[in-house]
């Protein structure tokens, strides 16, 4: 099985991909937790590639082409071997990301990111990807508060390098993705408690997967 997680910044995706692998764990099932841009020592050092040079060194077209070669590696050294074991796959960020972010709201033709993900993918759809929705100014005021809280400034400063209303059209794209995906995608609302969020996702895993 193959969850992956998506959503703009400050939503608590991490938090909700480190509790659903616990659980599973909990109930005696192999898990393998994971991230996107990243997984891999070689797809990790292109996610510091280009995480570092942003805002000004990548086009996002680049960046489109890079984290797609990231994402091969990473699923021909991770996520499909993980899978053929028989083990549950979490990814925090996968492909929708790079639709969403490079592709829908960086403007990168429609053509190349389905070529890119047909490229990377390999055959591994995803079987639930879970996108948790929030405002991004709700968002924003989270992270900021938490940056503060826990002298994380780093967050913070990723908001305030790309506007606003970047991060609206963000949240607008997941949707639409969303939209376009009905029987894999899940939109749960981010904009709660993080014990109910926890429960809900909890829930749409238990009827995505009723065996
Ligand atoms: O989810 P995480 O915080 O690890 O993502 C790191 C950063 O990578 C995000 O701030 C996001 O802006 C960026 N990113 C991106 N394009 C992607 C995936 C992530 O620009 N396809």
């Amino acid at each position: 099985r193959f969850i992956t997680f998506e959503g703009g910044e400050g939503v608590g995706k991490s938090t909700q991909v480190r509790r659903l692998a616990d659980r599973l764990s909990e109930y005696g099932i192999s898990v393998v937790r994971t991230r996107e841009p990243g997984g891999t020592p070689k797809a990790e050092a292109v996610r510091s590639f280009i995480l570092q040079g942003k805002p000004e060194s990548w086009g996002v077209g680049a960046e489109a082409v890079l984290f797609a070669s990231a994402r091969l590696d990473h699923v021909n050294q991770l996520i499909a071997p993980s899978l053929a074991e028989g083990k549950w796959v979490i990814c925090d960020r996968f492909a929708d990301s790079t639709r969403a972010y490079q592709g829908l709201t960086g403007g990168v033709d429609d053509k190349l990111i389905d070529a890119l993900e047909h490229l990377a993918l390999n055959g591994h759809t995803p079987d639930l990807t879970v996108i948790l929705d929030m405002d991004p100014d709700v968002a924003f005021e989270r992270v900021r508060k938490r940056a503060t809280e826990d002298g994380m400034p780093a967050i913070a400063d990723r908001f305030e390098k790309e506007d606003l209303a970047f991060h609206r059209r963000l949240r607008d794209n997941f949707l639409a993705i969303a939209i376009s995906n009905p029987g894999r995608c899940v939109v749960l609302s981010a904009d709660t408690e993080e014990d109910v969020l926890t429960e809900a996702i909890w829930r749409a895993v238990l009827d995505h997967f009723p065996d």
